[in-house]
């Protein structure tokens, strides 16, 4: 693919095909410390990492996940559009009978940037209801100040990520992606995946040996 190439090509590959600007799939602690209210990571003197699914629950993806969830014995977080989950209550069903933890994406996927902040704040409040959590995680993982602060406020926790693998962009293959957590994870870790159509080929293929390698680092999977 063109597109993939020239990016490759802008940034600079090393033989394996890895694209190495490391800001593309871990901000720097400093940046982190200044979008303030957010957790990126969670405690970094315990061994313990956070696998986070955005966007689900859809059919094609999400039973495939959940079984491989299963097969090694490890919960994970669900950030979900509510929209879906009202669609296909089996599938959020399943999700919680599993012992996940469910989180709020918004009700229809809204992007902050995009939208007035009461509109804003109504579509998120509106699917936290439907999905009755209090994890938050915008679309996108953007928002404006005052949307942040609103939620903030009505006692949210907003969970943005420490490692994003870039399972939505095809320019990145599944060898990539297991680069990438390798490089990038450490304790306390919020990995990022998707439960959506446009990641689900990628990310359902890349899954196991991601689990694998955590769980052989010796790496304890949990759940928001
Ligand atoms: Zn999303």
């Amino acid at each position: 693919m063109l597109r993939c190439w020239a990016l490759q090509h802008w940034l600079g590959e090393n033989n394996k095909g890895v694209i190495h600007l490391p800001i593309l799939y871990q901000f720097p602690t400093w940046l982190q410390r200044l979008y303030r209210g957010v957790v990126w990571r969670k405690d970094a003197s315990s061994k313990v990492v956070y696998l986070t699914f955005d966007d689900g629950p859809i059919p094609e993806c999400t039973p495939e996940l959940l079984d491989i969830l299963a097969h090694y014995g490890v919960k994970a977080t669900f950030f979900m559009v509510a929209e879906n989950a009202e669609r296909y209550p089996e599938l959020l069903a399943r999700v919680r009978a599993e012992g996940h933890t469910i989180g709020n994406h918004t009700y229809h996927h809204v992007r902050g940037h995009h939208t007035t902040i009461a509109e804003y704040v109504a579509d998120a409040k509106r699917g936290a209801q439907i999905l009755d959590t209090k994890l938050y995680r915008p679309p996108h993982g953007r928002m404006r100040y005052l949307q942040k602060k609103a939620m903030l406020e009505a006692g949210y926790t907003i969970y943005l990520w420490d490692v994003l693998t870039h399972d939505y962009n095809p320019c990145y293959s599944e060898e990539h992606m297991l680069d990438i957590v390798k490089r990038y994870t450490r304790n306390g870790s919020i990995i990022v995946m998707h439960d959506s159509l446009k990641s689900k080929d990628r990310m359902l293929k890349v899954l196991p040996g991601i689990i694998e390698w955590l769980l052989a680092e010796g790496y304890e999977l949990r759940n928001l």
